[in-house]
C-alpha cells in the first residue's frame, strides 16, 4: 500500500522559489516591498495607493457548507483553485488569512492548505510567521496596560473600573484565562478589578488591521475604540486616553500583506486572520484589494460555512473596503454531508447515499443565501480519496437537477491540475452570470432589524429572543448613535442555529442573543449568541501532543 505523504512532508519536500522571483512575476518593484527571510515578504501597504488607477480583478470569493468534525477543506481549495486559474492561463492571486496557535495547537493542527494545495513555507506560517499576531496581541495588551494605569494613576477620566469593556488577548487556547482578577497585592499594584482574556484573532485591533484601508485608516479606527464607560456611564474610548498613536507605532508592520507561495508558486497573500465564529473571519481589505490590482482574479476565502465567514463578508468586508466580489465557491465534501445528514464520524467511510442526501438540505440552504446576495457560484466537491463514484455522481446530479452549478475538485491529491475543470467553471459563471450583488440589509435599519434579517435570510431561522442585557444595550448604543453599524454576529459554526447539536438544515428555531459589543473602531456591533465563547479551550487530546522538532530544526506533526 502506498503510504499518504502528510501535509508537511509534501510542504517540506517542495522546492520553493526564492521570494523576488514570485514579487517580480506580480510586478512589484524591489522598492514596493521587504524581504521577510528567503521566502516570506511584506509588500508595502502604500503600493496599493500607488496602483489605486489600475482595473480590479474578479474577485472569487470560497465558502462552505457549515464544519464539521470530518473537515471541509476551504483553504485547500481556495489554494487548489488559485494553482488551476494559473494553469489555465488566468493571473490568479491567492488571498488568505494567517493561521492562530490557538487552533493548531488544539483541535486542527495548520491552516495553510493541504495536500498538494498548500501555501509554504507552512511551518513558519503556521507558527510565529511574520509576527502579525504578535504585533496584535501586544498592541491590545498596551492598551489594556495604559487603561490600569490611569486608574491607578488617579483616574481622571472617571473610568468605573466595573465598566472596562476592553480586555487582554493571548494567541493561545486557554480557558483558564477566561475569567481573572487583575491588580491584586496592595496599594503598589494597581487597582483591583475583574477582567478576561480573550484570544487573539476575536479582538477589535484584529478587526481593525482587516477592515482598515491604509495606516491612516487604521489609525482613525484605533482613535475610536471604546475601552470602557465612567460612572456617568458615557463611552471612554482610545482617543480619551491618547493611545492612538502607539498602537498604530506598534502596528506599523503589521499592516503590509506578507507575501509567500503556493507549492506551484503562484503568490499568495497570507494576511490578517479573525475567526469567522467570534469574529469577522475574513483576511485583510489592503491584502485582497493589493492582490486584485495585481492579478485578474482573486482568490479568497473566509472562515466556517456560508452563515459566518462568506455573510459577513458580503455584509461588512465589502462595505469597509469597496470591494465588489464576482462569484463564490461554495465548498462540499461527501464526508461532511454525510454527517449532516446523520452519520456519525466513525462511519463515514462507508458508501451511505441515503445519509448523503438527507445532508443535502445543508448546502440548498447556502446555496440559497448566496442567490439572495445576488451573486453568481459554483459548488465545488472537494475529493476525498475515500469517496466512492456513486457518492460523486449524486452530488452531481443533484446539483444538476436543481441547476446549480458544480464540479469536483481534486486539489488535494492533483494540485492545481485537479481543479481545471473548477477554474473553468468558475470563469465561465463569471463570464455568464447575472450579477446583481447587494448586502442582505440595509445601514440603516436599525441593529434588530439587521440582526433578524441574518437569521431570517441567511440562517433560516424564524427570528431572535433577546436577553434582558442585550435589550439594555441596545437602547444605549442607539443614544450613542452606533445603530448605523453593521452586525457582526458570533456564532457557533457547526449549525445554521445557535446550537451546535442541530446539523443539516434545521428551520424552526429562534437565535438568543445573549449580550453586544460595541466595536466602534471595527465599525460593527458583535452580536453574541448561543453559548459561543471569544477564548476557546483546548480539546482532550490537543494537536500539540502530536508535534516536535528534530535536532537540525526540522517540524513534525504540525499535520
Ligand atoms: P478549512 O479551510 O475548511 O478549515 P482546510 O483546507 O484547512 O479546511 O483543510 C482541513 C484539513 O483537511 C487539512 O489538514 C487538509 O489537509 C485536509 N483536507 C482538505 N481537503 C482534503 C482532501 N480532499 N483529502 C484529504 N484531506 C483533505
Amino acid at each position: 500500500v502506498m503510504k499518504v505523504k502528510t501535509d508537511i512532508e509534501i510542504a517540506q519536500q517542495t522546492e520553493l522559489k526564492p521570494i523576488h522571483v514570485i514579487a517580480t512575476k506580480l510586478g512589484l518593484k524591489e522598492s514596493d516591498w521587504e524581504p521577510y527571510g528567503r521566502y516570506k515578504a511584506k509588500v508595502s501597504a502604500h503600493t496599493l495607493k500607488k496602483l489605486q488607477d489600475h482595473a480590479d480583478g474578479k474577485v472569487i470569493l470560497v465558502t462552505s457548507i457549515n464544519p464539521t468534525p470530518a473537515g471541509e477543506g476551504k483553504s485547500t481549495v481556495t489554494v487548489g483553485l488559485g494553482q488551476a486559474l494559473n494553469r489555465i492561463g488566468k493571473k490568479a492571486i491567492i488571498a488568505l488569512r494567517e493561521p492562530s496557535l490557538g487552533p493548531s495547537m488544539g483541535m486542527k493542527g495548520g491552516a495553510a492548505g493541504g495536500g498538494y494545495s498548500q501555501v509554504v513555507p507552512m511551518e513558519d506560517i503556521n507558527l510565529h510567521f511574520t509576527g502579525d499576531l504578535h504585533a496584535i496581541t501586544t498592541a491590545n495588551n498596551a492598551l489594556a496596560a495604559l487603561i490600569d494605569n490611569h486608574i491607578h494613576q488617579g483616574n481622571s477620566l472617571n473610568i468605573d473600573p466595573r465598566r472596562i469593556v476592553w480586555k487582554r488577548v493571548i494567541d493561545m487556547n486557554d480557558r483558564a484565562l477566561r475569567h481573572v482578577v487583575v491588580g491584586l497585592g496592595g496599594q503598589a499594584n494597581g487597582v483591583p478589578r475583574e477582567g478576561g482574556f480573550d484570544i487573539t484573532v476575536a479582538s477589535e485591533v484584529m478587526a481593525i488591521l482587516c477592515l482598515s484601508n491604509d495606516i491612516e485608516d487604521l489609525k482613525k479606527r484605533f482613535s475610536k475604540m471604546v475601552v470602557a464607560y465612567n460612572y456617568n456611564k458615557e463611552p471612554v474610548t482610545v482617543r480619551d486616553l491618547g493611545a492612538e498613536g502607539a498602537l498604530t507605532l506598534l502596528m506599523k508592520d503589521a499592516i503590509h500583506p506578507n507575501l509567500v507561495q503556493t507549492i506551484e508558486n503562484t503568490p499568495a497573500f497570507v494576511h490578517g486572520g479573525p475567526f469567522a465564529n467570534i469574529a469577522h473571519g475574513c483576511n485583510s481589505v489592503i491584502a485582497t484589494k493589493l492582490a486584485s490590482k495585481l492579478g485578474d482574479y482573486v482568490v479568497t476565502e473566509a472562515g466556517f460555512g456560508a452563515d459566518l465567514g462568506a455573510e459577513k463578508f458580503l455584509n461588512i468586508k465589502t462595505r469597509a473596503g469597496n470591494i465588489d466580489p464576482s462569484a463564490v465557491v461554495i465548498v462540499v465534501t461527501v464526508r461532511a454531508l454525510k454527517m449532516h445528514g446523520g452519520l456519525s464520524r466513525d462511519n463515514l467511510k462507508k458508501e451511505d447515499l441515503a445519509a448523503l442526501k438527507r445532508g443535502m438540505s445543508n448546502v440548498e440552504k447556502h446555496v440559497e443565501t448566496i442567490k439572495a446576495f445576488g451573486l453568481p457560484y459554483t459548488v465545488a466537491i472537494n475529493h476525498f480519496i475515500s469517496d466512492t463514484d456513486a457518492e460523486v455522481d449524486f452530488i452531481k446530479g443533484w446539483c444538476a437537477d436543481k441547476g446549480h452549478p458544480a464540479e469536483v475538485a481534486k486539489v488535494w491529491e492533483d494540485g492545481g491540475a485537479g481543479g481545471e475543470a473548477l477554474a473553468h467553471k468558475v470563469v465561465s459563471v463569471i463570464e455568464e452570470g447575472q450579477k446583481h450583488f447587494k448586502p442582505l440589509y440595509e445601514l440603516e435599519a436599525t441593529i434588530e432589524e439587521k440582526i433578524n434579517a441574518i437569521v431570517t435570510k441567511v440562517y433560516g431561522g424564524k427570528g431572535v429572543f433577546f436577553s434582558e442585557k442585550a435589550k439594555k444595550q441596545l437602547a444605549t448604543f442607539k443614544q450613542h448613535g452606533w445603530g448605523h453599524l453593521p452586525v457582526c454576529m458570533a456564532k457557533t459554526q457547526y449549525s445554521l442555529s445557535d446550537n451546535p447539536a442541530l446539523i443539516g438544515r434545521p428551520n424552526d428555531f429562534h437565535i438568543q442573543v445573549r449580550e453586544l459589543k460595541a466595536s466602534i473602531g471595527a465599525g460593527f456591533i458583535v452580536a453574541i449568541t448561543g453559548n459561543v465563547m471569544t477564548m476557546p479551550g483546548l480539546p482532550k487530546r490537543p494537536a500539540a501532543h502530536n508535534m516536535d522538532v528534530d535536532p537540525n530544526g526540522k517540524a513534525t506533526g504540525l499535520f
